[in-house]
């Protein structure tokens, strides 16, 4: 796809809507910072969540993300194929597959061994008052599977029903797979057969988008409904008696997203971080106010194309790769959970047993949905596989929601970082004459 795509996109449309356009970050920022405090007024207020449920404040919020999702499974088909055939060769999409693999796994890593390392500095889990410990949620029904159950579950018979059924299971992976190996058959394939199906995803690709930009219009609305719901709901004493997970959680978000990306950013990709933050800031405010990587995909694949200047074949390839497998503030998450349990229950985790987190806790990251508390299925995994107690989770419980926003705007930051990293590897390489990064 050719980079006047985004030209067709730049914000339009005449007088206040240009200026409600061009403001809009402004807008959502402040809904979170009302919504957040309205949220917790009326939770002071003594507003139980049944009056919540009743009186429908969420209502506008669900719509929202309902709205959001509704654009996912088409956005993610036509973006991959596109993103995939236009790079034209069949060789170059390995390129940039082999790259965006070694950089999400190893920014995963890099996000896992910082949790690691403050977790057992801070350490949260001393002194806990296990009679704390809430019940499992029985939604909480752990799944494990059999290596050969993955695989099976890899390979889909119908990747779009599964995908289209429920995006929350998880189930975009068999998917993603189908559109990279559809998309890179395409550029094989001769220029009869080839062209009119381009066309066909490439208009696809747009209709989505402009229906997304329909949609990141109405974000304030959805934004304030959500905090007000998740505020008034849980108000801020969750954080009292386990402030301490709380903190050490977000203070690895906060080196994992302002100091370690933009480093990377900087030195690896020659970008400026912060003009990329503030491109893609109602992206992040998005992540963060519906917890959902997976919502917020059309929102982050608008901003980085159109506000932080990506180009589309690059961004339509990575962010949606990124929005189901690249989770560093889940990771992080994941693994400082298991280790603040371990700490609570008087279990020592020796050095070999945290490297074992450390890989685990990566990997589950991969195979953890782009939904509101996916985290929790997988920390019962990696606590499975420790043998620790998973009653254990109901410890973290009533910090989950609120931690899961923060972690959902690391998750989709570190997916448009390695885009933009991506693209700033692929600039110098055509300045010093090359084609392209070289898988590192
Ligand atoms: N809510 C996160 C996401 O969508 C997943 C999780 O950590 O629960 O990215």
């Amino acid at each position: 796809m050719s980079d006047e795509n985004t030209k067709s996109k730049e914000p339009r449309g005449g007088g206040a809507l240009r200026v409600y356009r061009q403001t809009l970050p402004w807008w959502v920022l402040g809904a979170v910072v009302v919504g957040a405090a309205a949220g917790v007024a009326l939770h002071e207020g003594g507003v139980t969540p049944e009056q919540v449920e009743r009186w429908q404040l969420g209502l506008p919020g669900d719509l929202f993300l309902r709205a959001l999702k509704m654009v996912v499974v088409p956005l993610i088909i036509a973006a991959i194929i596109t993103g995939v055939s236009g790079v034209g060769d069949v060789r170059k999409v390995g390129r940039m597959g082999g790259w965006v693999t070694i950089y999400y796994l190893g920014t995963t890593a890099i996000s896992v061994a910082i949790g690691l390392a403050l977790v057992n500095l801070v350490r949260p889990g001393d002194g806990i008052d296990l009679g704390a410990a809430g019940q499992m949620p029985e939604e909480l029904a752990i799944e494990t599977r059999s290596f050969g159950q993955f695989m099976m579950h890899l390979v889909s018979v119908n990747p779009i029903g599964d995908a289209a059924s429920d995006l929350g299971a998880g189930r975009l992976l068999p998917l993603l797979l189908f559109c990279i190996l559809f998309g890179a058959v395409l550029t094989t394939m001769s220029r009869e057969v080839k062209a009119p199906l381009m066309d066909l995803f490439d208009g696809l690709f747009k209709v989505m988008m402009k229906i997304t930009d329909l949609v990141i219009l109405l974000t304030p609305a959805g934004v304030l409904s959500l905090l007000v719901r998740t505020m008034a709901v849980h108000g801020t004493e969750a954080f009292a008696s386990i402030a301490r997970f709380g903190i050490t959680v977000a203070l690895g978000l906060v080196i994992q997203a302002f100091v370690i990306l933009p480093i990377l950013l900087k030195f690896v990709g020659g970008q400026n971080p912060w003009a990329l933050f503030r491109a893609v800031s109602p992206a992040l405010l998005t992540a963060f106010s519906t917890s959902s990587s997976s919502a917020t995909l059309p929102v982050t694949i608008d901003n980085a194309t159109n506000r932080g200047k990506i180009p589309p074949r690059i961004a339509n390839f990575v962010l949606p790769l990124g929005s189901t497998v690249n989770m560093d503030g889940t990771a992080l998450y994941e693994a400082v959970a298991a280790l603040f349990i371990a700490q609570a229950y008087g279990m020592e985790l020796g050095l070999g047993e945290q490297a074992s987190v450390l890989v685990m806790a990566t990997l589950a990251a991969v195979g953890t949905a782009g939904i509101p508390s996916a985290s929790l299925v997988m920390i019962a995994v990696v606590l499975g596989a420790l043998g620790l107690p998973l009653e254990g989770i109901g410890l973290i419980l009533a910090l989950d929601r609120l931690l899961d926003m923060g972690r959902t705007a690391v998750n989709v930051w570190g997916d448009v970082s390695g885009a933009a990293i991506y693209h700033g590897l692929e600039l110098r390489k055509e300045k010093s004459g090359g084609a392209g990064p070289a898988a590192p």
